[in-house]
């Protein structure tokens, strides 16, 4: 066994996981209690009357070769959600244990710890140095309760890819004393390598991919934990029984096939454009006091007045992020790159504020 998963919760260790229904295709299913028909025009290739395979084979495989990894790599799940929940649950015993998380960062590292009553300890990113990751501090919060770090790169919402090497420093030292999940949902969008090779390196290190965002299925729910075998061992006695629906494991195969992989570069390059026209313009508008650099298909803004930039999108029939709830982002919003047409709307809509304000003033 590695070293790391003696991190993990003693009774999840010993878990006798659930025996789903064993995945025969060649015999015909009297064993899972399903009805032998499908229902009328199901037009399903596996047939929604039939339990899918719990992790896919074929999924499996092929996400391995999206991901540039092996398939004893990959735990397929509902979104990367599903993996950073599996983690806490694998990971943290109730009451005892922690995670570290760098604020400002996505929000359910947090309510997935506190759902399974894990403590949170917050090492923020050094907002002037760009939002870089703190590694002396988050080195410093490590104690022996702390079972998870959570990096977040491109983070969301600062938009900013972290440091390779910082990244590397906190896998090397804590190697055998936490488990560090490298979120990468926005990568593709930044044009830098996945950290996912370093697999080899760091046993501790675990990354989460999904299809949500460069490949446009948010709705099919789908992500790949990409980790030691071992670790993608555990996990996979955590994950609900047939954790995936037939239509996602069809959507994902189909829309990420090569066609479908040569659409989504096309779309993300469309992407990348809109964003720098956004950062640009949103630089220059007065009802804007900052826009920061983003690697990710968001743009985080500090505004004169967050309300009424709020209340403009709105009235241009468009919602952006509320991020004033969070301490470390007073005035900040965050917004979605959209089409031209929607870009060029919002835009429009700040302007008008702008103008305002200048009137005022
Ligand atoms: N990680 C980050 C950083 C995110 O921003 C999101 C979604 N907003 C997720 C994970 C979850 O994505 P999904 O569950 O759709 O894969």
């Amino acid at each position: 066994m590695i070293r790391i998963l003696d991190r993990a919760r003693p009774d999840i260790l010993t878990l006798r996981p659930y025996e789903h229904a064993a995945w025969e295709p060649s015999l015909e299913r009297l064993h899972a209690n399903e009805m032998p028909w499908r229902a009328t025009e199901d037009a399903t290739h596996a047939g929604l009357n039939r339990y899918p395979e719990p992790q896919p084979g074929e999924l499996i495989q092929h996400l391995a070769e999206l991901y540039g990894v092996e398939p004893r790599n990959v735990l397929a799940g509902r979104g990367s959600d599903e993996g950073i929940d599996l983690l806490v649950r694998a990971f943290c015993r109730a009451g005892t244990d922690s995670v570290v998380i760098c604020p400002p960062t996505f929000g359910m590292y947090k309510v997935s710890a506190r759902i399974q009553g894990a403590d949170v300890i917050e090492v923020p990113l050094i907002k002037e140095q760009g939002y870089a990751l703190d590694v002396e501090r988050v080195l410093a919060a490590w104690n022996e309760n702390v079972k998870l770090v959570f990096l977040c790169s491109p983070n969301n919402p600062t938009g900013n890819v972290l440091d390779r090497n910082a990244i590397e420093s906190v896998c090397r030292e804590l190697a055998d004393k936490a488990i560090v999940v490298v979120d990468e949902a926005y990568i593709e969008f930044a044009g830098v390598d996945s950290i996912a090779p370093a697999l080899q390196q760091f046993e501790n290190l675990v990354v989460l991919r999904t299809l949500s965002k460069a490949y446009a299925l948010a709705g099919a729910r789908c992500g790949a934990l990409i980790a030691h075998p071992q670790i993608v061992e555990l996990l996979a006695r955590v994950i609900t029984p047939y954790a995936l629906p037939v239509q996602t494991i069809e959507a994902v195969m189909t829309f990420t096939n090569s066609t479908h992989r040569a659409d989504a570069a096309k779309r993300i390059k469309t992407i990348l454009g809109e964003r720098t026209r956004l950062m640009s313009e949103l630089s220059r508008s007065r009802a804007i006091r900052h826009v920061w650099a983003s690697d990710a298909n968001f743009v985080l803004i500090e505004c004169v007045d967050a309300q009424a930039v709020m209340q403009a999108a709105i009235g241009a029939g468009l919602i952006i992020r509320d991020l004033r709830s969070s301490p470390a982002l007073p005035d900040c919003l965050r917004i979605s790159v959209g089409t031209a047409e929607q870009n060029t709307r919002l835009l429009r809509a700040i302007d008008a504020i702008a103008a305002t304000a200048g009137d005022a003033a």
